[in-house]
């Protein structure tokens, strides 16, 4: 089944639209509020899940007045500023009251903005509940995919990545049969034109100093080995139904063109605008419709030459091991991911090297048997081996 309408106009969305919004105090999260804030007339927000932050959680509760809130991490249960959440406002502990958020009824939309494998059960909640999902949650998709996208109705899904929002605007209105390929475009990153040896001596600030786009401190990580574009070729193969070689990463160092499409008569369509998460989180919740801009505009008068490359994947070894797991199929991505999620948050922690995350990755897919995906318990205990023989190769390489 295709993620896409027939058209555009068959789509009807409540307005207001009552959204959840999940993982909310994070960098995807904040810039959702904007645009409520921004769009109060058409969008209402009503539910908020933070993993720990229990000071912004309070805060944007009585912000918006929002009535229900859950707090994943439950060691947090005795945080004295929950004392202050607004009058009648319902508060849910533990990973599970966050997926109960994404069910209930006075839900429309739900924005999941929780970062890692840890997003994947809301989000399945969610598409099952028939909630609208504004899906800003990679790693589920990469993970999951298998068991997500069979359940998901054309239009339910609406992508809030900027380059899988770049592609599913470019597809509206066409059709599946004709998409050739895609070409996922890529900033390059921090390091962009490095070589191994100089790779070899980076550190967790030289790579949060992220050029252009403002990010978590994870995905500005992934960005930097490029493990965030590989986990976006996986991505789109499931969104939008292409072979893992047919997603072509193509370096755009002034992410400009946030993705293109290229069709069976050789045409490309590409989406261009200003370098703003608040427009694909914005896109996400006016589709079909289009609202006014959340930011500057680009005057294209003015506009430095656009350029293309090719991504070094002999340089960033984590991009073809991306390749290798989604060509591989079954449980190998969320080995993958598992593995890059302990070895991303040692290296922020100063725990192992820059070449380390992909030399521990790669190790613990080595020692993944690949099995076809069919249940989310399987995910779960794929994820919890993977996870631990990460740790295992930290301490192997640090030594
Ligand atoms: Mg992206």
């Amino acid at each position: 089944m295709s993620i896409f309408e027939d058209t555009a106009g068959k789509v009807a969305r409540r307005r207001p639209l009552r959204v959840a919004v999940l993982g909310c105090s994070g960098s995807i999260g904040m810039q959702t509020l904007d645009v409520c804030r921004q769009h109060a007339d058409k969008v209402q927000v009503v539910a908020l899940s933070v993993h720990s932050s229990t000071e912004k959680l309070v805060g944007v509760a009585r912000e918006f007045g929002v009535r229900h809130v859950a707090v994943s991490d439950a060691s947090h249960a005795q945080d004295p500023v929950l004392q202050e959440l607004p009058a009648g406002c319902e508060l849910g502990m533990g990973p599970q009251a966050v997926s109960d958020l994404a069910v209930l009824d006075d839900v429309d939309c739900v924005v999941s903005a929780v970062v890692g494998f840890a997003g994947m059960r809301a989000g399945l909640a969610a598409v099952t509940a028939g909630k609208v999902l504004a899906y800003a949650n990679k790693e589920s998709i990469v993970v999951g995919g298998d068991l997500l996208m069979p359940q998901v109705a054309p239009g339910q899904l609406i992508p809030v990545d900027s380059e899988h929002s770049a592609i599913y605007q470019c597809l509206v209105g066409e059709r599946h049969a004709d998409l050739r390929r895609i070409w996922l475009t890529c900033s390059g990153g921090p390091f962009y034109g490095r070589t191994r040896e100089q790779l070899s001596k980076v550190s967790a600030a030289d790579a949060l100093a992220h050029p252009t786009w403002n990010m978590g401190a994870k995905i500005t990580i992934d960005s930097a080995t490029l493990m965030n574009k590989g986990l976006e070729v996986l991505e789109a193969h499931h969104l939008f139904e292409v072979g893992v070689d047919d997603v072509r990463v193509l370096v755009q160092r002034q992410s400009r063109i946030h993705s293109m499409v290229e069709f069976s008569d050789g045409s490309v369509k590409a989406q261009l605008g200003p370098s703003d998460m608040r427009i694909p989180i914005q896109y996400a919740l006016s589709y079909p419709e289009r609202w006014e801009a959340p930011c500057m505009p680009v005057d294209w008068c003015f506009e430095p030459a656009l350029t293309f490359g090719e991504a070094d994947e002999s340089a960033f070894g984590c991009l073809a091991l991306a390749r290798q797991a989604g060509r591989a199929g079954g449980t190998l991505p969320c080995a993958m991911n598992a593995a890059n999620e302990v070895a991303n948050a040692a290296f922020r922690k100063g725990a192992c090297g820059f070449l380390d995350v992909e030399r521990i990755v790669s190790f613990v897919m080595d020692k993944t048997r690949v099995e076809r995906v069919d249940s989310l318990k399987q995910l779960e205990e794929c994820d919890a081996q993977a996870r631990a023989w990460a740790r295992d190769a930290i301490r192997e390489v640090t030594r």
